[in-house]
């Protein structure tokens, strides 16, 4: 068990008794594990009595809104007055599965002007100081993990109900790709036995995330994998760019590529991927890597981004060819480390 850090401990103790207001927010484009343990978190926060909203920068996707109180999540780009009221009343404000303030878009500047107690609950590498209290733990499989951890560090557990549970194994789910990486530690298992005595429907969850997209997704997706995936064998390297006009024709929405960036690990001997996706007025760069080639860095440095050693993202103010030539002359230079990879 990991155990809560003392001051943090001290302060959640003192501080959850109602009328407590608490805001919960979290990255933007946000994630399974993003929305799984904001959720988790917000249901039982409401048990302890709190006065709790959420809040995140932007949409979140349409297979995440099937879950119990996603309907009451705020969206800034939708609603900026609402959050804004919302946080400058927060008494506390969690910041979830983010590791720094760049990843709120519009909320940071918010954020950064409240007098509220902020508390990091997060699993990224290097946690940016930014919250007076962290339970950052990179160890662990996903956020909604260490939210279990935390409520468990309040000695809590007994509240933990099957919505509660249902909300945290969405997280975990999503976050090891279904327990296929970020799960190596028996803990992870416990914690998913543990929700599992709550009742919760496994195989019901599963679908509603996975089946759960349109024809022009599964669409979308032929069309990448026939025709859109580059492999730099000498590289063990893969790659998928995608321009605004593609997506326009597969009637893209939020949330349709996520997952995409997995799928050239399927062809052997592959050890990083990148897709490229055009934005408006940026490229939008997820990285992926295996074993010790640490593509956060990579990403940090040549792309403006971050994230875990072998899930990593950026972004790109070059043009879409520019940005995948780039990268290509890039891990290029990385090629020798990369094949000394088992
Ligand atoms: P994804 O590729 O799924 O969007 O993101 C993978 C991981 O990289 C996530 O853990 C996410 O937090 C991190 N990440 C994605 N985009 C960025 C970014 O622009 N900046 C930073 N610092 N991290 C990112
Ligand atoms: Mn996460």
């Amino acid at each position: 068990m990991i155990t809560l850090p003392k001051s943090l401990y001290g302060k959640l103790k003192k501080v959850l008794t109602p009328p407590f207001k608490i805001t919960l927010i979290t990255h933007v484009n946000p994630d399974g594990d993003a929305i799984g343990s904001m959720l988790g978190l917000y249901w039982f926060l409401l048990k302890k009595g709190c006065q709790v909203s959420m809040a995140v920068p932007n949409g979140f996707p349409q297979f995440l809104d099937w879950m119990e109180g996603a309907d009451r999540i705020l969206v800034f780009s939708k609603q900026q007055e609402k959050v804004k009221e919302e946080l400058e009343k927060a008494d506390m404000v969690f910041c979830l599965d983010f590791n720094e303030p760049g990843r709120l878009g519009g909320i940071r500047p918010i954020l950064e002007e409240l007098d509220a107690t902020k508390i990091l609950v997060d699993h990224h590498p290097d946690p940016d100081c930014f919250a007076d209290h962290s339970f950052s733990v990179q160890e662990v499989s996903s956020t909604a993990e260490l939210v279990y951890q935390l409520i468990e560090g309040l000695g809590d557990t007994e509240l933990v109900d099957t919505v509660i549970s249902e909300c945290l194994f969405v997280g975990i789910m999503t976050d090891t790709g279904c327990f296929s990486f970020n799960s190596s530690l028996p803990r992870t298992f416990e914690i998913v036995g543990e929700l599992l005595l709550r009742g919760i429907d496994k195989d019901r969850i599963y679908s509603l995330v996975y089946d759960n997209y349109s024809e022009d997704r599964m669409r979308l997706l032929g069309y990448i994998l026939q025709q859109k995936m580059v492999i730099l064998p000498e590289h063990r390297t893969a790659y998928i760019s995608l321009a605004r006009d593609e997506l326009k024709k597969f009637k893209h929405e939020k949330g349709d590529t996520e997952g995409f960036v997995n799928y050239p690990f399927s062809v052997s001997n592959i050890r990083v991927s990148a897709l490229f996706i055009e934005k408006e007025d940026h490229i939008k760069i997820s990285f992926r890597s295996k074993g010790d080639f640490p593509i956060n860095t990579f990403a940090q440095q040549f792309f403006n981004g971050g994230g875990h050693k072998n899930a990593a993202g950026g972004e790109s103010y070059e043009e879409l060819g520019d940005t995948v030539m780039k990268f290509e002359n890039l891990i290029g230079q990385y090629s020798d480390e990369i094949n000394r990879l088992p």
